[in-house]
């Protein structure tokens, strides 16, 4: 039988690779590490993990990362096992001994008969044969371009700049209201596309206060400038502290410019400034704050931004950050099996599809080896169903999520279709939470099941 050729050994072509071989299928996996390096690895070993030794929570009742930890376990996932025989203490979390889990995850991919590695950069697109690339947040630059090429311009970032996201139900709406700038758009659901948070002139000026004075990250040695794009973020994506620094009222005639717009609770009252929300996916569950990319520590920002008025018990499904990070846009170019639409022949998976972190990544691996094993033995695997971890990210990535403003997004309850009958909010989270994880695993077995 032909073997599957993965390109990249990370998180996702690991996982891949070993589901690959459950089902009976020869891998070819290509990793140019150690020849090649990138600024984060430090090894040539399979599945390093770059910054953080977490999978972070591995609570699958009350957490979607915990959730999605329960679905590869199910589903027999190389890094979840590995992970467990290396596990370190780490209260609710899944921490692992690095070293040793790689080492790990390399011995058992040597030790599988029907894997090969082959070493080195892939520094094309291949024409021939079935493939997954699975490159990751560091993609090489000769594949970068070529990917590009192929693909188009501006369906590959070579940065993100993530805006932080906001839960729906946790906006306080007796402050905010719903309108488009201006009343623009041709439908009632255009006019009121967007949630406004009105500033008072003391709001604006604590809230640019706070900004200037939180606590910035740095990027890191060889992050910026070593793309093929050399310029990170200058163009129309300016971190919002940059813009504080540049004139305390930059914000307020930029992003927070209040023009347009009329608060519908005190239409008599104009705001000083309004922080603007977008709608982030096809339900309408999740909100990004337009414009707000940051580089502001994590912790920061919460405080930061619970500061404007209707988000002071916001609860966020991300938080902003500007990495270097390779991503397709997958909403455009990717279908729900993984494949590039107009060359099937080529899966993409891990982070280079738009998920972001360990987990996610390896189960976007997971999902694309089992597919492309099922398509190599004649059959079609459809993705789980989106009331699942993994298919809720599959759905965001490949359908849920817009093109135009698609950034990179970890798992959370957010992308779940909501249960109609549960509780929204805060408060309802303690009954919806199980509710939504109950629901998860029986569906998620449900398509293990169909399987054999
Ligand atoms: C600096 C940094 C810090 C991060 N910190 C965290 C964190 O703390 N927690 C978290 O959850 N996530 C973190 N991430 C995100 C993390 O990288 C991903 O979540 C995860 O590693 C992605 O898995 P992946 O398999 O898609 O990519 P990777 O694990 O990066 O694997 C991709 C592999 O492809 C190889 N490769 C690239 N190009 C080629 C080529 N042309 N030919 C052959 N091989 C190639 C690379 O060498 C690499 O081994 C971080 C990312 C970066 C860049």
């Amino acid at each position: 039988m032909e073997p599957i050729h993965i390109i990249g050994a990370g998180l996702a072509g690991s996982e891949a690779a070993w589901q690959i071989t459950r089902a009976g299928v020869p891998v070819v996996l290509h990793e140019m590490r150690p020849e090649v390096a990138t600024f984060a690895h430090r090894t040539g070993d399979c599945a390093e993990m770059v910054c953080s030794n977490s999978f972070r929570s591995d609570d699958d009742r009350m957490n979607a990362v915990g959730q999605l930890h329960w679905e590869m376990r199910a589903a027999d996932g190389l890094i979840m096992q590995m992970a467990a025989r290396h596990r370190l203490p780490a209260g609710g979390a899944l921490a692992v001994d690095r070293d040793a889990f790689s080492q790990a995850v390399t011995q058992a991919l040597r030790n599988e008969p029907l894997v090969s590695f082959q070493p080195g950069e892939i520094r094309e697109l291949p024409t021939e044969g079935r493939w997954i690339i699975a490159t990751g947040p560091l993609t090489s630059a000769a594949l970068g371009q070529s990917i590009r090429a192929l693909t188009g311009e501006g369906s590959l970032a070579f940065f993100d700049a993530i805006a932080p996201i906001v839960h729906a139900d946790s906006i306080d709406m007796s402050i905010c209201w719903r309108q488009s700038r201006y009343d623009k758009g041709d439908t009632e659901e255009e006019r009121t596309a967007y949630i406004n948070c009105p500033m008072t002139r003391e709001d604006y000026d604590g809230f640019i206060d706070a900004l200037l004075a939180a606590e910035k990250t740095e990027f890191h040695e060889g992050e910026a400038g070593s793309s093929p794009d050399p310029t990170p973020y200058f163009d129309g994506c300016l971190p919002i502290e940059i813009m504080a620094e540049r004139g305390r009222d930059t914000l307020r005639h930029g992003p927070m410019k209040p023009v347009g717009l009329t608060n519908a609770h005190r239409p008599e009252e104009k705001p000083y400034a309004v922080v603007q929300l977008r709608r982030d996916n096809a339900l309408g569950t999740l909100y990004n704050i337009v414009g707000f990319q940051t580089k502001m520590k994590y912790g920061a920002q919460v405080d930061v931004f619970r500061r404007i008025p209707g988000l002071h018990n916001a609860s966020f499904a991300r938080l902003g950050g500007i990495h270097r990070n390779t991503f397709l846009n997958s909403p455009r170019l990717i279908d729900d099996r993984l494949r590039l639409r107009s060359h099937p022949n080529l899966r993409f998976a891990g982070q280079v599809t738009g998920v972001e972190g360990y987990v996610e990544s390896a189960a976007m691996g997971l999902l694309a080896g089992r597919m492309a094993a099922a398509e190599a033995l004649g059959r079609d695997l459809p993705p789980p169903p989106a009331t699942t971890s993994m298919g809720a990210l599959v759905n965001h990535i490949t359908g849920g999520a817009d093109a135009k403003t698609f950034q990179p997004m970890n798992v959370n309850f957010g992308l779940y279709p909501p249960l109609e009958e549960m509780r929204g909010g805060r408060k309802g989270r303690k009954d919806r939470y199980p509710a939504y994880t109950d629901r998860a695993k029986a569906d998620f077995n449900q398509w293990l099941a169909g399987q054999v």
